[in-house]
């Protein structure tokens, strides 16, 4: 188990860090030290915590857009037990981070009573037929100290969708 994860993070971070690491193995060195603090900061068990902190660091050292993180992790500007702490927020790209933010403002100012209120809105658009009339909710799937998922639907196609 804990082979196998250290060499999908070393995978993970070898990808596309603008020449950092001339090969897979020279990922390898900060894969295992990343792999060591997430087993510690887990409670030293391979188990759900430590399958779930992999799974959320995996998506994020394995995003497109995400070159800054992975190159912070193998120059060490970023500590393998900081990098274990971080939340959703703080591993996500630049533009995800942006996008959130607007979000998170546009609900703030749309926000009404009970929280929890259907609002129509043109900041999402629809990937179907690409128009901008929508209506969405929020709603706490994860834990609580994790950003809420934005369920929006399509007025125009009735396609629904969630970011
Ligand atoms: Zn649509």
């Amino acid at each position: 188990m804990r082979d196998k994860v250290r060499s999908l993070i070393a995978s993970a971070l070898y990808k596309d860090t603008d020449g950092l690491v001339a090969d897979l193995a020279g990922a390898e060195p900060a894969a295992a030290a990343v792999e060591a603090a997430m087993f510690t900061a887990t409670g030293t068990d391979v188990g759900g915590a430590y399958k779930s902190k992999y799974r959320q660091l995996s998506f994020n050292l394995k995003d497109a857009k995400n070159v800054a993180l992975r190159s912070r992790v193998l120059r060490g500007d970023l500590t393998p037990a900081v990098l274990v702490g971080m939340s959703n927020e703080e591993l996500a790209n630049e533009e995800t981070k942006a996008y959130r933010k607007e979000v998170a403002e546009t609900m703030l100012r749309e926000a009404q009573p009970g929280g929890n209120a259907r609002a129509t809105t043109d900041m999402f658009r629809c990937g179907k037929c690409k128009q901008r009339r929508t209506t969405y909710h929020q709603m706490q799937t994860r834990s609580a100290d994790e950003p809420m998922t934005t369920f929006v639907c399509c007025l125009e196609c009735g396609n629904r969708w969630k970011c």
